[in-house]
């Protein structure tokens, strides 16, 4: 496939007139100025932008529904919204619900994503078959995903699964099922989900980080994701739950979780020695500046990250977060920077629209691990947008203008694994 258009190479530089090749699911030349030979296009044109789809690289998929019940703490909006669309995503409404988040997310322009399912064993091994296998989809996207593991301080039907399992052997709820590729490139890869401290014992977290290092051994280059000093309620709660633990932090080390694969989302309230111990680590913290905005749970100190060096992504959390467009996601990082500026942080450092642009694509590609995604260049993944933009943002100011004023009808056309997405899927 020929793909004509601008090419956003960079998101720090003007987009470059030119083309893209497209081989399978690879894009196998990019080329400046006119497409080779006398090759007709099959996508995109000479004011079209082409630029690599965009990343979550935090998103809960059973809770693409529980957008907006606001007014609530996590933790009263975890019991009163979030654990009853779990136990329904449980119930029954798993396969149109996971058929809905992913439609929603390919609508906006995000084509990969790491998620969080539910508790539940077998209706979530089901999810994970349909993620891998496009099965009901309009595509496959790349994702990492994991069962939620929690045993504690949540309704029974969420916590059976990994209660019964502790008792059982061999267990009848895997902590991480496999899912079937078939004869196709991997696409989806299984994370370990402990929820966050609250809802798992020292014991479960223990037991995790035990399957994650085994796993590892056996190959697997498995991720774990976890909430990481979201609310202040929620880390007086861990407190007083880990009472010999010295910071919400060391709980995670302790029990093994902290790698260059982990992946904390929030990490709003900690100390310098917990950004210290992040940052050795080489963990990723995933800041979700719309949850956080929506919960009040609080502003994210973008500038202690950078001063510990600690590996940083974005992510919608929907639905704490009110949008899984990612553009929204990275203007909201830029508004709460700036907010942070205007009142308690005089010299904090506000993200320009291009860094935050690239922080969706290739930036959120290297935290999850994929070095072949985010980019436009010879042997990426051909995960890809074509958009088209009023002529007058074709200036210094484009990045910013799409960041800002970012609606789905910018988008032309969507390309998953080399193929264009048909829209009557979407
Ligand atoms: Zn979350």
């Amino acid at each position: 496939m020929l793909l004509r258009g601008l090419l956003l190479l960079d998101p720090g530089r003007p987009p470059t007139p030119g083309w893209l090749r497209i081989d399978g699911d690879r894009i196998a030349e990019v080329g400046e100025g006119a497409s080779p030979g006398a090759a007709r296009p099959d996508a995109g044109a000479p004011d079209c932008i082409i630029t690599p789809a965009f990343i979550d690289a935090h998103i809960h998929l059973p809770q693409i529904d529980s957008v907006g019940a606001d007014g609530m703490e996590l933790l009263d909006w975890l019991n009163r919204v979030i654990y009853p669309a779990e136990s329904w995503w449980g119930r029954s409404g798993a396969t149109h619900m996971l058929r809905t988040a992913v439609r929603r997310m390919i609508h906006q322009g995000t084509l990969g994503f790491a998620g969080y399912l539910t508790s539940h064993g077998d209706v979530n091994a089901a999810a994970t078959r349909a993620l891998a296998s496009g099965a009901g989809l309009p595509c496959r996207p790349r994702c990492i995903v994991g069962r939620v593991a929690m045993d504690r301080e949540a309704p029974d039907d969420l916590l059976e699964h990994d209660r019964w399992r502790a008792g059982r052997a061999p267990s009848p709820t895997p902590l991480l099922p496999e899912p079937d590729h078939g004869a196709r490139r991997p696409r989806c890869s299984i994370s370990a989900n402990p929820r966050f401290a609250i809802s798992c014992t020292a014991e479960l977290l223990a037991e995790i980080g035990w399957t994650v290092r085994d796993r590892r051994a056996a190959g697997a280059p498995i991720f774990t994701q976890t909430h990481l000093a979201e609310s202040p309620a929620e880390c007086a709660r861990v407190a007083r739950l880990f009472p010999d633990a010295p910071n919400y932090t060391s709980v995670y080390a302790d029990a093994g979780l902290l790698d260059d694969r982990t992946l904390l989302a929030h990490c709003i309230h900690l100390a310098d020695d917990e950004w210290r111990c992040i940052a050795e680590r080489k963990s990723v913290v995933v800041h979700c500046p719309t949850a956080n905005i929506f919960l009040e749970a609080g502003l994210f100190d973008l500038d202690a990250a950078r001063e510990h060096g600690v590996r940083l992504a974005l992510g919608s959390d929907v639905a704490a977060g009110p949008d899984v467009a990612m553009p929204r996601v990275a203007r909201a990082m830029i508004e709460m920077a700036k907010l942070r500026r205007m009142t308690i942080a005089p010299e904090a450092h506000v993200p320009t629209p291009e860094q935050a642009w690239s922080m969706i694509t290739r930036g959120n590609a290297d935290a999850l691990g994929w070095a072949d995604a985010g980019r436009l260049e010879p042997g990426a993944a051909a995960d890809l947008l074509i958009l088209r933009t009023p002529e007058t943002w074709l200036d210094e100011h484009l990045v910013g203008r799409l960041i800002y004023n970012w609606s789905a009808e910018l988008l032309v056309s969507r390309i998953v694994e080399g193929r264009l997405v048909a829209p009557d899927t979407i």
